[in-house]
């Protein structure tokens, strides 16, 4: 990433412990990454911090590193549980970015003698209760099924001393902030509280004023900015076209991974099926699907057994995979800012990605919106549809009959695509105020 070679200092001048040190070292980063280099020395200083940082930044080491060093005088090889109470929580949205984070958190604490466990919804309770009352002292979880645990004594948080709360602007945007409340009440006033978000809401300000006491704010990309290194591309197709043009990208670009974004679970789900009829290996992962299938696609996906992963915003959250290549918007996010999100996924550590929107002529003003965010116009590209597949469109008068063409004559092979429906969006739905202009869809007829 620019960014990160833009900044001249070594992790060794961080004030970090040698086993920390060396557990970066093994998992190869060679500099901080902005964020890391601004944020770390506060968080060691004990200061709360407010970190304005976009996905794809290092910011989970960012808190993770300091809060390590600040946890490694209670580190205990005891067996005891008593000693090894909960010291640091880090609240996370999403399962997904829960289990990405607790990872992380292994991977850095691995020379460390302290307890590390992760905690979300959707999955056995019960299977989690032992871990937790074995002792652990940095515990991820997920604000639904802490107060769970919390309901069911599973746990207490009354020794926290660092308090994380990631992705918060998600949590917000997910109604959390009850949750949040609840929560912590239940921890010491006395503690570290560090606020990480994509962007500086009003909202976000409330809750910091709230939670934080004269915290320090660490601000590394400009607001809402999305990655330099993404190329990003705007392509306007008809929607009858959609699929055909979706294929046709992921073919053209020759990707071994690609995760496609939609509005809705039943849209995820319905693309995925489709692209294995292409020939396109292809899973979904959103809401409706259990813990394990997501993680499942995940790692098929990851291992690359799969292609392609279409996924919605709320399950997409959280996301690391390595080197992804291609994003591309099925459909255009409700709200414009989930557009930075999820372009972040590609592009991540330096690597540059490509992210390619399709848009249809119902979602010119969610762009609008968008250029808006970014303060930046996209060239409106032609999608390419192969010749075959475009529908036409007036139907044209079969021979002999004065009726339409039936639409299987438009949409049989290779894909076997059908029309997909515009189905109700997954959260916080909010229905375009504008009318669709139908002259709109003629713009869109495809030359190759
Ligand atoms: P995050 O923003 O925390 O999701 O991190 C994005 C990606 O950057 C992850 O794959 C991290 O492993 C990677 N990363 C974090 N810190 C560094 C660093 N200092 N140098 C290179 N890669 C990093």
């Amino acid at each position: 990433m620019d960014e990160i070679t833009a900044t001249p200092l070594l992790f060794s001048s961080l004030a970090l412990d040698a086993k920390i040190l060396r557990a970066i070292e093994e998992t190869g980063y060679t500099q901080p990454t902005p964020i890391q280099a601004q944020a770390i020395p506060h968080v060691i200083a004990g200061s709360d911090l407010m970190a304005m940082a976009q996905t794809g930044t290092g910011k989970t080491a960012a808190f993770t590193l300091p809060m390590l060093q600040r946890l490694l005088p209670h580190a205990s090889s005891s067996a005891s549980p008593a000693r090894h109470p909960i010291r640091a929580l880090i609240l996370a949205p999403t399962r997904e970015l829960a289990i990405q984070v607790h990872a992380n958190v292994v991977t850095y604490s691995k020379h460390v003698p302290l307890r590390t466990a992760v905690v979300y919804g959707g999955t056995d309770i019960k299977a989690q209760k032992p871990i937790l009352m074995n002792g652990v002292e940095i515990l991820v979880a997920t604000p639904g099924r802490l107060l769970d645990h919390v309901e069911s004594r599973n746990l207490q948080l009354n020794q926290v001393q660092v308090l994380i709360l990631d992705e918060a602007d998600r949590m917000l945007d997910m109604g959390f902030m009850p949750d949040l409340k609840r929560i912590v009440a239940l921890l010491p006033k006395q503690r570290q509280t560090l606020l990480f978000s994509a962007t500086f809401s009003e909202e976000i300000k409330k809750l910091a004023q709230e939670f934080l006491t004269n915290p320090v704010t660490v601000e590394t990309a400009r607001r809402n900015a999305a990655g330099e290194n993404i190329k990003q591309s705007v392509c306007m197709v008809g929607h009858q076209d959609k699929f055909h043009a979706l294929v046709e990208i992921i073919r053209s670009r020759n990707v071994k991974q690609v995760l496609v974004f939609t509005r809705t679970k039943l849209s995820a789900a319905h693309v995925a099926k489709q692209l294995e009829r292409a020939g396109i290996p292809a899973d979904a992962i959103h809401g409706d699907k259990t813990q394990r299938e997501r993680i499942e696609a995940l790692d098929a996906f990851k291992a690359g057994t799969i292609q392609a992963l279409t996924a919605t915003d709320v399950a997409a959250r959280g996301l690391d995979i390595d080197q992804l290549p291609l994003v591309i918007n099925y459909e255009l996010p409700t709200h414009a800012e989930d557009y930075v999100h999820r372009i972040g996924r590609t592009g991540r550590a330096g690597a540059s990605g490509e992210a390619v929107s399709l848009v249809d002529g119902d979602e010119e003003r969610r762009l609008v919106e968008i250029e808006k965010l970014l303060n930046r116009s996209f060239p409106r590209e032609a999608a390419i549809v192969p010749s075959g597949y475009q529908k036409p469109l007036k139907p044209a008068p079969v021979r002999g009959h004065s009726r339409a063409a039936p639409a299987e004559d438009w949409f049989s092979k290779p894909y076997e695509a059908s029309v997909l429906a515009q189905p109700v969006e997954e959260k916080r739905i909010a229905p375009p105020s504008h009318k669709p202009q139908p002259q709109v869809a003629a713009l869109f007829k495809l030359k190759r």
